[in-house]
């Protein structure tokens, strides 16, 4: 039973330049427990993906397509709709925990102010369930952090706050948009691992955005690779790892983060340009720079299909891996 549907989501946005597609007809199952991984190059519409999901785009956005969560439609729901999923059903991680947490409270009474509007609960047993989410992921000495103020914190530990919150619910979907990005390689890794015992525990479902596919190998169950605004491969993580079959998942995968080069220098050099989302080529988005490039490229954009001739093929049905390019199965 899948916990998230989203069948060819669109979001698009009116510019001087003409109509600009941040999201192109994605589609995507989730089922509860897992982790889905969305990577691609910046501006490649991994977080216009998820602020749909979460019924946070700006009011100039048009959407279309549909985003059902447990069966119920997001797409065209009122924000009123969202108040009633949010913290219970749906929340959020940023990639910023200080814009997400207020600065003049203490953890703990951030964490209990959502137990209290959420739940009732108050007092001792918020505090008690507070210090537990604490534990869970992994901030050392809660009792004594639970009276701190973010600012008194490193960036990993405040991280692990905003995750708490997230968490302190018990969701049954979270949203994580680059929540590592802004700290450093250890300390990524560590909370990501947090993650993945958090989700096991509980069984909430993750959709974790990232332009570091070593995180994907290492948290995600599947993956999705984005490139202007579309899906241009979706596999199970060792597959894809093993054989991938788009050029451009290639370019990324070559630009693996490796221990000898310096932080921020992980997602150098894929040749050539981005793609201009208000101009995008006739055929493929990634022909122009694509190594394997044929005729048809330029002339026909490709679809998403099931990949031919696939060298490991899926056990399952929801194991399918698909990939939009012309040349994918015509050997590499
Ligand atoms: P990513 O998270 O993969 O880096 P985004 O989802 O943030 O990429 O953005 C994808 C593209 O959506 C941007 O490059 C931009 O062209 C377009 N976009 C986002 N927000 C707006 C907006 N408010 N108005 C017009 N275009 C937008
Ligand atoms: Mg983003």
């Amino acid at each position: 039973m899948n916990l998230l549907e989203v069948e060819g989501l669109s979001v698009t946005y009116r510019s001087d330049r003409g109509e600009v597609r941040a999201v192109d007809h994605v589609s995507f199952a989730l089922q509860p427990g897992r982790c889905l991984g969305i990577v691609g190059e910046s501006g490649s519409g991994k977080t216009q993906t998820c602020l749909a999901i979460a019924g946070l785009l700006p009011r100039e956005a048009r959407v279309s397509g549909s985003i059902r969560l447990r069966g119920r439609e997001l797409v065209g729901a009122a924000r009123a709709d969202y108040d009633t999923l949010r913290g219970k059903q749906l929340a959020m991680v940023f990639q910023d925990p200080m814009t997400a947490l207020t600065p003049h409270l203490t953890v703990g009474s951030q964490l209990c102010e959502v137990l209290a509007v959420h739940e009732g609960m108050r007092g001792a047993a918020a505090r008690r369930r507070a210090i537990e989410i604490m534990e869970r992921v992994r901030i050392p000495d809660p009792q004594r952090r639970f009276d701190m103020y973010p600012f008194e914190l490193s960036g990993g530990m405040r991280q692990r706050v905003m995750i708490a919150l997230a968490l302190i619910l018990r969701p049954a979907l979270v949203l994580a948009d680059e929540p590592t990005t802004a700290l450093d390689v250890t300390v990524q890794a560590e909370i990501i691992a947090t993650f993945r015992a958090v989700i096991e525990h509980t069984g909430t479902a993750l959709l974790l955005v990232t332009h570091d596919l070593g995180v994907v190998a290492g948290v995600c169950d599947e993956v999705m690779v984005m490139y202007a605004g579309r899906s241009v491969e979706q596999a199970p993580v060792a597959p894809l790892f093993a054989t991938p079959a788009h050029p451009y998942t290639r370019a990324l995968l070559g630009c693996l983060p490796r221990a000898d080069r310096p932080r921020g220098e992980r997602m150098v050099a894929i040749p050539g340009q981005p793609p201009d989302l208000a101009a995008l080529p006739a055929g493929c988005a990634f022909a122009p720079r694509c190594p394997q490039l044929v005729d048809r490229c330029r002339r026909e954009a490709p679809v998403l299909a099931v990949l031919a001739g696939d060298p490991s093929p899926p056990a399952a049905a929801a194991d399918v891996r698909t990939v939009a390019c012309w040349q994918a199965g015509a050997g590499s």
